[in-house]
C-alpha cells in the first residue's frame, strides 16, 4: 500500500459510500447484532425479518417495523451522515450505496442514494404489490413489543408488509446493478459501518478492490482485511470527519 485514503480522496473522480446499520448506530437505530432491549429482546430480529415470519404472525411482524420506522422518524441524521454529504461537496461524483433502510442519508442532505435493501417508508402489498403511504408522523410511537394489525391494500385487500428486502429475497434488480456498476467504476471505496456478512451486499468492497479501487473499512471493532485494505479503526462520527479534515482541511471549500 502505497497511499493513504486521504490522499487518494484528494485524487478521486468517484467516491463510492458502502454503509451498513453501524453508520446509523450513532443516530440510536439499533443493529440486528445489537442487544435488544425491552419487550423485544425476546425476538431474534432475523427470525421477524422473513416472509415466512409475516405469513405466520402478521400483527408480530408489523408491530416490530412499525416501532423501528418510528424509531427512524424520531432519529437525526449523526456526524458519520452528515460527512458523508459534505465529501460530496470535495469530488467530482459521490454515490452512497446503503444497506440500510432508513432515510437517514437523504435527511443528511446525500443526493446519490442508492437502496440495497429497500427501505421502511415504502410499504407494499404482499399480495398484489401496490405501494402503500404511511403517515410521515413520529406521533405514536408505538411501545415496544406491542402487536399490530397491518393495513390492507386498497385494490386487493391484501396485508400491506414493509418495503425491505427480507433474508431468503432478492435484492431488487435495478438497486444491485446500479450498486455493481458503481463499485466497478469507483477510485475510492469507503466501507462504513457493516460487518461484511449479509450476502450479496459484502461482494461490492470486493468488486471495487478487484477494479483498482483504494477500499477503507470504517468500523469500531477490528477485523481482518486483506494487505491491499485500509482499516480505519474507531466510530463512523469520527473517523469519517477526520478522514475529511484529512484530506480537505476544514472548510468546504478549501
Ligand atoms: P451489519 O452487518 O452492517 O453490522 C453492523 C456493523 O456496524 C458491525 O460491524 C458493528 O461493529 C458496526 N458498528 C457499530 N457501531 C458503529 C459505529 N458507531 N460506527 C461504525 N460502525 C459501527 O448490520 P446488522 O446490524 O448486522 O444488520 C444486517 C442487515 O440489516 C443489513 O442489511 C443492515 O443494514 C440491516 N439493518 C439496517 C438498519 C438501519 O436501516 N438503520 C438497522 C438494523 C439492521
Ligand atoms: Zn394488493
Amino acid at each position: 500500500m502505497t497511499s493513504t485514503p486521504a490522499l487518494q480522496l484528494r485524487k478521486a473522480q468517484h467516491v463510492v459510500v458502502f454503509t451498513g446499520a453501524g453508520a446509523s448506530a450513532e443516530s440510536g437505530i439499533p443493529t440486528f447484532r445489537d442487544e435488544l432491549t425491552g419487550l423485544w429482546e425476546r425476538f431474534d430480529p432475523a427470525q421477524l425479518a422473513t416472509s415466512e415470519a409475516f405469513r405466520a404472525d402478521p400483527s408480530l411482524c408489523w408491530g416490530w417495523y412499525e416501532w423501528r420506522r418510528h424509531k427512524v422518524l424520531q432519529a437525526q441524521p449523526n456526524g458519520a451522515h452528515l460527512a458523508i454529504a459534505e465529501l460530496a461537496m470535495h469530488v467530482p461524483k459521490l454515490t452512497v450505496v446503503t444497506q440500510n433502510v432508513d432515510d437517514l442519508h437523504e435527511r443528511a442532505g446525500s443526493q446519490d442514494v442508492i437502496h440495497l435493501h429497500g427501505s421502511l417508508h415504502s410499504p407494499r402489498c404482499i399480495d398484489c404489490g401496490l405501494a402503500h403511504t404511511l403517515p410521515l408522523t413520529s406521533e405514536a410511537q408505538p411501545e415496544d413489543g406491542s402487536r399490530i394489525e397491518p393495513p390492507r391494500c386498497s385494490a386487493c385487500d391484501g396485508y400491506v408488509r414493509p418495503g425491505v428486502v427480507w433474508f431468503g429475497e432478492m435484492l431488487p434488480e435495478d438497486a444491485w446493478g446500479a450498486g455493481l456498476a458503481v463499485a466497478q467504476e469507483c477510485d475510492v471505496f469507503l466501507s462504513i459501518g457493516t460487518s461484511g456478512v449479509v450476502y450479496p451486499a459484502a461482494e461490492l468492497p470486493l468488486r471495487a478492490l478487484g477494479q483498482g479501487a483504494t477500499v477503507a473499512h470504517i468500523n469500531p471493532v477490528r477485523f481482518d482485511v486483506s494487505s491491499q485494505e485500509h482499516f480505519l479503526e474507531g466510530p463512523a462520527s469520527v473517523m469519517m470527519q477526520s478522514l475529511l479534515r484529512e484530506a480537505f482541511g476544514n472548510h468546504p471549500d478549501s
